[in-house]
């Protein structure tokens, strides 16, 4: 089955969030080509809330995610234990002052992957202890893969190597090469943002400059 993998997406306002600010946290966190990603501020989106995570910006178009700033109480939104959720195929993704991008740009890996069917929770041992199978099933299918320590350690015990992001990353190619991607890309190493360009990130949003 050829899979959609075309999202649109759209900013919750007053956040200080600009459409290329999330196109470099798509970048910073190596999601494959395969995917696309482009910007409709006409993208609908209702607030739903819930017992669990409170009130969270919904879109109303399948494929379709929307980002929040982390924080942001307008439209009686006021998020809470999550930060990011998935209502069958549309998405929600906070942003919060001090994630690095590759961090924000993970979110919206996780979450779009949960949307086209993939269960990415699957590599935290707490979620699921006994699932990794598919992931050594994985490594060892791509010898490439098994030759990085973040993998080794993990797979070598999982408690006490949590996931980071570059595991994760490497995880959610599993999850794409199981929709169908053609390509798998390795992704590089850890992108490093400077504690000083965070800085400057978190001040220019906080004055919305
Ligand atoms: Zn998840």
């Amino acid at each position: 089955m050829a899979f959609n993998a075309t999202w649109k997406f759209n900013i919750v306002p007053n956040g200080g969030i600009l459409s290329t600010d999330i196109l470099n946290w798509i970048n910073a966190a190596r999601i494959p080509a395969w995917f696309t990603f482009s910007y409709d501020e006409t993208i609908p989106w209702t607030v739903d809330c819930g017992p669990d995570y409170g009130c969270w910006p919904q879109p109303e178009i399948p494929f379709t995610f929307v980002v929040v700033r982390e924080g942001s109480t307008e439209n009686g939104i006021s998020m809470k234990n999550a930060v990011g959720l998935t209502w069958e195929q549309m998405s929600a993704i906070q942003s919060g002052y001090l994630d690095s991008p590759e961090t924000v740009g993970l979110r919206i890996w996780h979450e779009t992957l949960h949307a086209m069917g993939a269960n990415p929770d699957l590599l935290d041992p707490d979620v699921s202890p006994n699932d990794i199978a598919e992931f050594k099933e994985f490594v060892a299918e791509n010898s490439v893969f098994s030759s990085d320590t973040n993998i080794t350690a993990y797979l070598t015990s999982p408690y006490n190597h949590p996931p980071n992001p570059v595991l994760r990353a490497y995880y959610y190619m599993l999850m794409v090469k199981r929709l169908g991607c053609p390509e798998l890309p390795i992704p590089a190493g850890p992108a490093t943002v400077s504690l000083w360009q965070r800085l400057i990130e978190w001040i220019l949003a906080i004055f919305h400059v």
